[in-house]
């Protein structure tokens, strides 16, 4: 089976929101003051029913699987799920999207679930500044659980970088410094103002980056023939002799909408086309009223149909965080 969406994009990838909660409250996502409506215990997906969508996807053709939030390690008996969902039978990639915080407990776990890559979320190298981004003083837990994820050779360990301008801008060369000494893949991240206004004040442009890195390194393009080895919707460059390399993901400047090949799976369970358009289609509901398998699966095949050729408004008026980044 194969899930081709209306515009021919062949949709492989689902992204599994597991709940909205998060143990951070970045300025850009969750910012204090911000109220974001806490969903209740009954809103939230059972493992189950999630475990059942996956199931339904994958013989639908979804190929990988991101579990993330919110923060999924915040989510009780979360080492269970992932333990379930590594059993089904059809997912070649099963990967997680974290903050890091309390990641190290659960890296012989992912481990045997058998996660090869890593995205954890950090937006500063700085303790101090970490705390004004994130609202906690955790910077050295996830920067322990970097270097532990590291030693036991998670096969890439991608370190996503919100860039945001007066924030956190002036750390591009410490970043590019850390891909030189470190095997890891760093990746800058535009930031998409979803929740607030249509006017980014935080923007900082992925190319503004790469020109201002130009100038100080010689950086070689390893993916301009999106090929295989890189696949995604970022960008990579390496520094000459750096271990690691460098990332752009830039969906703010340049659409990559054209090689979008997924979907998303909210904690409330709605289905969503695209992250940036407020379109869902609710699973929860016909899940929960008895939907047989059947049903089910035509709700995910909706769901591909939907997708729009191109995210047109961005602000959705939702948080990543309720979303699913
Ligand atoms: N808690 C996990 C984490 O921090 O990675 C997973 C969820 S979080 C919403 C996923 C990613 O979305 C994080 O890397 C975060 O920085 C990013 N994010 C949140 N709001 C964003 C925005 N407005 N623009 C760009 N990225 C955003």
């Amino acid at each position: 089976m194969m899930l081709i969406d209306n515009y021919g994009r062949k949709i492989t990838y689902l992204r599994v929101s597991v709940t909205d909660r998060c143990n951070l409250r970045c300025i850009y996502c969750r910012p204090e003051g911000y109220s974001i409506p806490r969903l209740s215990h009954e809103e939230i997906l059972r493992y189950e029913e999630i475990l059942r969508i996956v199931k339904l996807a994958v013989k639908l053709g979804i190929r990988k699987i991101r579990i993330t939030g919110g923060e999924p390690f915040v989510r009780k008996d979360i080492d269970m799920f992932i333990k379930e969902l590594s059993k089904i039978s059809g997912i070649e990639e099963l990967t997680i999207t974290t903050n890091g915080v309390l990641l190290t407990k659960y890296l012989s776990i992912l481990k045997i679930a058998g996660v090869k890559t890593l995205n954890i979320s950090l937006d500063t190298l700085r303790s101090a500044r970490y705390k004004i981004i994130t609202g906690k003083d955790e910077f050295f837990k996830v920067w322990t659980a970097i270097h532990e994820a590291k030693k036991m050779g998670f096969r890439a360990i991608k370190i996503n970088v919100v860039l945001l301008k007066g924030i956190n801008e002036d750390e591009v060369m410490n970043f590019a410094e850390l891909s030189i000494k470190e095997p890891f893949y760093i990746r800058f991240i535009e930031h998409m103002p979803i929740c607030s206004g249509n006017d980014d004040l935080f923007l900082v442009s992925g190319k503004d980056v790469r020109e201002f890195l130009k100038k100080r390194f010689e950086l070689s393009v390893l993916n301009e023939d999106k090929s295989t080895f890189y696949p995604g919707p970022a960008r990579y460059y390496k520094i000459k002799g750096a271990k690691g390399v460098l990332g752009f993901i830039d969906p703010m400047t340049s659409h990559f909408c054209n090689m979008c090949n997924r979907i998303r799976l909210t904690a409330d369970g709605h289905l969503k086309p695209c992250l940036l358009s407020s379109h869902q289609i609710d699973i929860k509901s016909p899940l929960r009223a008895g939907a047989n398998d059947e049903d089910i699966k035509a709700l995910i095949i909706k769901a591909v149909k939907e997708k729009p050729m191109f995210h047109k408004n961005n602000n959705i008026g939702r948080a990543m965080s309720t979303i699913g980044g």
